[in-house]
């Protein structure tokens, strides 16, 4: 393992860290719900992207909610 050659002064540490902090995320609109999505990148609230369906939620919730009748009816 490779070991530091020289110690690191305070401040050189805190100049370094200084350039850490997180910028907050630019965001942008949905064009479908208006929920607040990150550029370029799918809607994970309606799963829409480019004026098209991409994630399919809405099937999703639908084929989940018919599973748990399923297993609903099975345990009864
Ligand atoms: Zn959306």
């Amino acid at each position: 393992m490779g070991l530091p050659a020289k110690r690191r002064t305070k401040q050189s540490k805190r100049e370094r860290a200084a350039h850490f902090a997180l910028k907050a995320a630019t965001l942008s609109v949905c064009q479908k719900c208006k929920h607040p999505v990150r550029p370029h990148r799918v809607c994970q609230n309606c799963g829409y992207y480019k004026g098209r369906d991409v994630l399919k939620l809405a099937s999703k919730d639908a084929r989940k909610t018919k599973r748990k009748q399923r297993k609903e009816k099975k345990s009864e």
